[in-house]
């Protein structure tokens, strides 16, 4: 009942003729799969771009973040509504490295994902946790901690357009993934959660991603596993043969 759900996450990469080209052939690779939902989350500086290039194609097209307010003095920030002005459908959240090397705090989060449903954005929420909690036994309380203060005040009715996007942070562009096994005791225990938070409704249509170094090697494993409904993609998102792959990971 959940769509695989495949979204590339371009970082700080790919000059706009770069993103173009590469959006040109993500186009023709979604084109080849109608099972499959594919976003592709280019920079700012190429996302009008690449928006017109996907335009109708049905590849969603994210921002890689944004500010929780409408417009104001907030040099260098962009907000939820100018992204929908655009075109953008989507938009990530609380990824690791913004949480690392900019600050974002889960209170920002929970704003940021209220300002995307208030644009009429669909937000993908990033968790995830250190190897140190992991070493030391807090993945669980790590993850319900921010998953739960991700989602302080988000209406039942909205949550089956948000997607979670479960990346510990010791798997991204690391080359180590978690195993199969391990995503999927991680993304059973969040679904769990989201029916404590929510009910089992809201749990079974929520879409939860697995992020950290998926690759064409590994996607076939993680994808069979029930609970891991898609994959958010850095690294393997940036060449069109191996994105191609991830897409059509069913073929
Ligand atoms: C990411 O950017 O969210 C990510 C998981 O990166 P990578 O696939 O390179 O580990």
């Amino acid at each position: 009942m959940r769509r695989p759900f495949i979204a590339g996450n371009w970082k700080m990469n790919l000059l706009v003729d770069q993103s173009l080209a590469l959006a040109k052939a993500v186009k023709t690779a979604a084109g080849q799969t109608d099972t499959v939902d594919v976003l592709v989350a280019p920079t700012f500086a190429s996302l009008a771009g690449v928006l017109e290039v996907l335009k109708g194609t049905g590849v969603a097209v994210a921002a890689q973040t944004c500010h929780w307010e409408p417009s104001g003095a907030f040099t260098g920030e962009v907000s939820t509504e100018m992204l929908k002005d655009m075109g953008c459908s989507h938009v990530i959240i609380g990824h690791s490295e913004r949480r690392q090397y900019f600050g974002e705090t889960d209170e920002w989060v929970n704003k940021k994902i209220h300002a995307a449903f208030r644009a009429g954005i669909l937000p993908i929420v990033c968790i995830g946790e250190t190897l140190e909690q992991r070493e030391a036994g807090d993945t669980f309380k790590v993850l319900d901690a921010q998953l739960t203060a991700a989602l302080d005040k988000v209406e039942a009715s909205t949550m089956p357009s948000l997607t979670v996007a479960y990346e510990p942070v010791w798997a991204i562009g690391t080359g180590k993934t978690a195993t199969p096994e391990q995503a999927q005791e991680v993304h059973a225990h969040l679904r769990v959660l989201l029916a404590t938070l929510y009910d089992d409704s809201v749990a079974q249509q929520v879409r939860i991603q697995y992020g950290g170094s998926v690759k064409p090697s590994n996607v076939k494993e993680l994808m069979a596993k029930p609970d891991i409904d898609g994959a958010l993609v850095g690294g393997a998102s940036l060449k069109a043969d191996s994105f191609e792959a991830l897409i059509h990971f069913d073929q």
